[in-house]
């Protein structure tokens, strides 16, 4: 038996023993969910825990950020680091769980309750096997993950301002993302892009005011603004199929009163892209379509593109191989899987992997039990107990093997 093979052993054991505690910390931080950059409870108590452990910690790390560094017994070398978001959702948890939200207007319907119970459940897995690490392993507690204003940095930002990836410098990041797509006690993983990017697009279209008697002295902006939304998805109909991508407006506002022909119309919309090469294509034959249209109505308009870039998340592919070795020969074929596409979902992940190698991995949460299929955002989205044991292993697992597989640090790295 190798010792890979003996030491994940004992990790899949140890973490299905902390399961449950895991699963009671996640009901505790579901009961009482915060948003972004007030995640005060919520990142006192994943302190409060590390240190019980043992495990030193660094607060306020980015404005509500935690990092927590634990040092292998076996010598210093690689440096890993798991990072799990503490905000939730402003919305209304309706669940209807013993657990659902306490704090009217707030829950945990994106699963960061579990990422943050799971991260804490592995650190104490890797607490327990401290002797055996040579190397470190950080955790990272990241605060304002969810809809951060424009003009505002996320949580991602703020924490590698504040030195997170430094003393000692982080070689590779991992993230886990729940999700319902997959079976509880599953993980998938594929490298390269994992989520899509995401573009908030901004668009006025300004035609003429006149009075819907004479409507040949107005320039209807409300009419040119719908031929656009209908071309825009006409575009979108002839993408190649092996790409993903989407353009929706979701905001549409225009018009003064019924009987004014409206002089402009502001919409804003939601633009998802798989590839970088979409981000740098897609704006310029857009923009072309809609001055075709302004054009031929006599409208003019204003296009923004990168009102709140967020680039695609990307997996680095070495790394990736070390999450699928360990799930492999810790869970064993039926748990993992191998993801074909990337989703069209946006994360501050990307923030970390550009900085560093590392993936972002997906972890099931649904079950039988109707209650945990829900999609993520849902009011009623909730995780199956089955989820744990194998996001607590998948990350002790992966930590072990990579700083193994890493070997020590050569004098020349710093
Ligand atoms: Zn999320």
């Amino acid at each position: 038996m190798s010792q890979n093979t003996q030491i994940g052993k004992t990790i899949v054991e140890a973490a299905r023993n902390v399961s449950l505690w895991a699963q009671e910390l996640r009901e505790d931080f579901h009961r009482h969910p915060e948003l972004r950059f007030e995640e005060h409870r919520t990142a006192g108590r994943c302190a409060t825990e590390l240190e019980k452990l043992g495990i030193p910690v660094r607060r306020g790390v980015g404005r509500t950020g935690v990092v927590g560094t634990l040092e292998g017994g076996r010598g210093p070398g690689p440096v890993i680091a798991f990072r799990a978001e503490m905000d939730a959702l402003a919305m209304q948890d309706m669940c209807g769980a013993a657990y659902q939200s306490e704090n009217d207007g707030v829950a945990h319907l994106c699963g960061h309750d579990g990422h943050v119970a799971s991260l804490l459940g592995a650190a104490a897995v890797l607490a327990g096997l401290r002797d055996q690490l040579a190397g470190t392993v950080k955790f990272f507690f990241e605060p304002s993950e969810e809809a951060t204003p424009p003009d505002e940095i996320c949580g991602a930002e703020a924490m590698i301002e504040d030195d997170a990836l430094d003393n000692p410098s982080v070689d590779a990041v991992f993230g886990a993302h729940f999700f319902p797509d997959w079976k509880a006690g599953t993980v998938a993983v594929k490298p390269g892009v994992v989520f899509s990017g995401n573009d908030v697009v901004r668009l006025i279209v300004r035609g003429r005011e006149s009075h819907s008697a004479v409507p040949h002295d107005g320039i209807d902006a409300i009419y040119v603004a719908s031929q656009i939304v209908t071309a825009t998805q006409g575009l979108m109909a002839h993408m190649d199929i092996n790409e993903a991508i989407s353009l929706h407006w979701t905001t549409i506002n225009g018009g003064r009163i019924s009987n004014l022909i409206a002089s402009e119309v502001t919409l804003e919309g939601s633009f998802r892209f798989s590839d970088i090469s979409l981000r740098e294509r897609m704006p310029g034959q857009i923009e072309q379509l809609v001055k075709g249209i302004c054009d031929a109505f006599g409208a003019t308009h204003e296009l923004d593109f990168g009102v709140r870039p967020m680039p695609a998340v990307v997996s680095s592919a070495p790394e990736v191989d070390i999450v699928r070795r360990a799930v492999l020969d810790g869970l064993g074929e039926s748990a993992l899987v191998d993801m074909k596409q990337p989703r069209l979902a946006a994360d501050t992940m990307f923030h970390w992997l550009r900085r560093t190698g590392g993936v972002f991995y997906m972890v099931g949460t649904a079950s039988d039990d109707p209650a945990t299929q829900y999609p993520s955002h849902h009011q009623k989205f909730d995780i199956a107990p089955e989820t744990f044991p194998a996001a607590v292993a998948t990350i002790a697992l992966t930590a072990s093997r990579f700083l193994d597989e890493r070997g020590p640090r050569s004098t020349s790295q710093k």
